[in-house]
């Protein structure tokens, strides 16, 4: 079985049939600091050509609405604008905000799109790392900057709205543009009649259809260790969209610390408990997107409870002393298709 990687999923192509009708076509590359990747099963009386450009234009559209990194894009002009007054954002941008507010009311303040100031402090934002520890007074200073409660969305003629009644504040939606970004490339498929693909935008899949050996795509869960290719569960999607977030590659040691990039608003902090990665099935990969990242907040009891609580399609792998447990929502029973036993 061959495989590709992503950030914390991995590809699983089940090797073609004899029997097959359909070729695999595919490609990728990079896209907002992460890969993307785009496999088409498809047969030879469909016409792929052009596909390769117009998913590059997608991805650059995407990065030029949302990306933090280019001071150019439609959200950096949101978050240099220092003013209160409603700005008319486009649809794209509209749906994304609206998701992670509804994910940030969800999760009580876990996931928050505001969080910037102190992602910038703890150095995982384009600053980089910082020379020394944040202290007591910067991580107050930038809490006051913080709070998603600040940031108002509406609609009016038919346009959608973005308001925020702080002027500093920062809205960071890389930890959910992965998502958006794989819905949209599988809208792109959609609209030129495509029916079996698989697209991912770093840690956020979208499947449809099967892979040319004829059987449904299949995606694997990662281990959360540095050998990226120790799967911990497959899963088959059945249309809907996966993310993964984890604490366990994007992050840095400082002072005996292991600090990770995702931040617990309530404290201010890199994340400390022992849930290492959070993957959830939803209807779109940009909701799936939302939600790990809060439930990568919340730890494991709480991330837990909130999934009995909404009925989330949850898989949680938590670090013990002798390797790690895992933990699965009844919702994300019907996706599992296979699974490493610990
Ligand atoms: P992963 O790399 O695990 O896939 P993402 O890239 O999706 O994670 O999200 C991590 C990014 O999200 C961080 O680099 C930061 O910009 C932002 N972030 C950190 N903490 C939070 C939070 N509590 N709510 C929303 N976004 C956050
Ligand atoms: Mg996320």
């Amino acid at each position: 079985m061959k495989q590709a990687m992503l950030a914390g999923l991995i590809a699983l192509m089940v090797g073609a049939g004899a029997a097959a009708a359909a070729t695999t076509w595919e490609t990728g590359g990079k896209t907002m600091g992460t890969w993307y990747q785009v496999k088409v099963a498809y047969t030879p009386d469909q016409a792929l050509d052009g596909l390769k450009n117009e998913i590059e234009q997608g991805l650059a559209q995407d990065n030029t609405l949302l990306s933090t990194w280019r001071p150019d894009s439609t959200l950096s002009r949101f978050n240099g604008y220092a003013g209160t007054q409603a700005q008319p954002i486009p649809e794209g941008m509209a749906l994304v905000i609206r998701t992670a507010l509804q994910v940030a009311e969800k999760t009580q303040g876990a996931m928050d799109i505001t969080v910037g100031p102190l992602v910038n402090l703890w150095g995982f934002g384009p600053g980089g790392v910082p020379t020394h520890t944040p202290d007591a007074a910067a991580i107050a200073a930038a809490r006051q900057q913080v709070g998603w409660r600040h940031l108002h969305l509406s609609e009016r003629d038919g346009k959608a709205w973005l308001q925020k009644d702080l002027p500093s504040l920062y809205v960071d939606l890389s930890t959910v543009g992965e998502g958006y970004a794989a819905d949209r490339l599988a809208a792109l498929m959609a609209r030129h009649g495509i029916t079996n693909y698989l697209v991912s935008v770093g840690g956020a899949v979208v499947t449809r259809g099967k892979s040319a050996s004829g059987q449904p795509w299949k995606v694997a869960i990662q281990q959360p260790t540095d050998k990226q290719t120790r799967i911990e569960a497959i899963v088959d999607l059945q249309g809907h969209g996966i993310s993964t977030a984890g604490s366990y590659r994007n992050y840095y040691q400082r002072d005996g610390r292991r600090l990770s990039h995702i931040i617990d608003p309530a404290s201010g902090q890199p994340i400390s408990h022992h849930l290492v990665s959070a993957t959830v099935i939803a209807n779109t990969a940009l909701q799936a997107d939302a939600w790990d990242t809060g439930l990568m907040v919340l730890g494991p009891e709480r991330a837990k409870a909130l999934a009995l609580r909404e009925g989330l399609a949850v898989y949680l792998i938590i670090a013990s002393d002798n390797g790690f447990i895992s933990w699965q929502s009844p919702a994300f029973a019907r996706y599992l298709v296979g699974a490493t036993a610990h």
